[in-house]
């Protein structure tokens, strides 16, 4: 059965379904939805499918999705970003093979990943293609957002909407798919339907128990504590925003039984916009540690 390892995005796993029974597969889709949800998986089971030369649609008996298991499936392509582009040589390359007839399959099946990352020669090289595909050939790019392309390109293509994961369905991925154990609602509150936010958090577990024990209990730490703790919570920059999101959390929890966690839910967008700014992030942790402390304490 198809889609059957996928969770969530019901109504375009029925949508599918549906284009494989009819056999209605169009020449071009645009995958459209938020960075990490399952796009690129949905899209490799749909390919797996079309290329699929067995009875039930995939059969993972047939010598197409035999060799597509161990990514040797000659009627099937990946592309990736190099570095921060796809760039027009990587496109032309596509382009050019196209137009070859397929080796095992009754289809070829090219999925572009990051494919808003395509120049804008690239697009218009990759364009061509879109205007005339062989008829056996099937396209998906992938994407965060469709506002980055051309609209030849988009109005080429058939627009599939992906939504982002409710907790349910992450804690449920995370459960079976990475054996994660025990994720914590605030871990999945902050991964907000991503399961590599949700997977980075899962991995730093540890920091962020600190972190939790430490901000849900300013009231049993003096300034010196805190300051001293500092130096293992806020380690750079990059980092620091998310890790203030998710002290934002843990105070939003606190609203309830004491009112003054509002004030530190300020301190913390303020510092988010200080440190944004300013050049001086040692600084602007410093002052968050202070006024939130003096906040709840003073
Ligand atoms: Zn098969």
């Amino acid at each position: 059965m198809m889609f059957e390892n996928i969770i969530g995005n019901e109504n375009n796993k029925k949508l599918f379904q549906d284009i494989i029974k009819e056999n209605k597969i169009a020449n071009a889709y645009m995958f459209i939805g938020r960075e990490s949800i399952g796009k690129m998986l949905f899209a490799m089971e749909f390919a797996k499918a079309i290329l699929c030369i067995g009875q039930e649609k995939p059969c993972n008996t047939c010598k197409s999705c035999i060799e597509f298991d161990s990514s040797n499936n000659p009627d099937f392509f990946t592309i990736n970003p190099e570095g921060n582009a796809i760039k027009i040589d990587t496109i032309r390359e596509v382009v050019k093979k196209v137009y070859e007839k397929p080796i095992v399959s009754k289809r070829k099946v090219y999925i572009i990943n990051d494919s808003n990352l395509m120049t804008k020669e690239a697009q218009n090289s990759l364009l061509k293609t879109l205007e005339e595909p062989p008829e056996y050939v099937t396209i998906i790019l992938i994407t965060t957002d469709d506002n980055l392309f051309l609209p030849t390109v988009k109005s080429r293509c058939t627009k599939i909407l992906f939504n982002k994961l409710n907790n349910d369905q992450l804690l449920k991925i995370l459960e079976n798919k990475f054996n994660c154990k025990g994720v914590s609602d605030l871990t999945l509150k902050i991964a907000d339907g991503s399961i590599k936010k949700a997977l980075i958090l899962k991995d730093k577990e540890k920091d962020y128990k600190l972190i939790d024990n430490l901000f849900s209990n300013i009231e049993k730490f003096d300034i010196i504590d805190m300051l001293e703790k500092k130096e293992d919570i806020f380690v750079d920059k990059e980092e620091a925003i998310e890790i203030l999101e998710y002290i934002n959390l843990i105070f939003f929890n606190k609203v309830k039984t004491n009112t003054k966690y509002i004030n530190c839910m300020e301190i913390v967008e303020d510092t988010k916009n200080r440190i944004k700014k300013s050049n001086n992030f040692d600084m602007a942790i410093d002052h968050f540690m202070i006024t939130v402390w003096e906040e709840i304490n003073g």
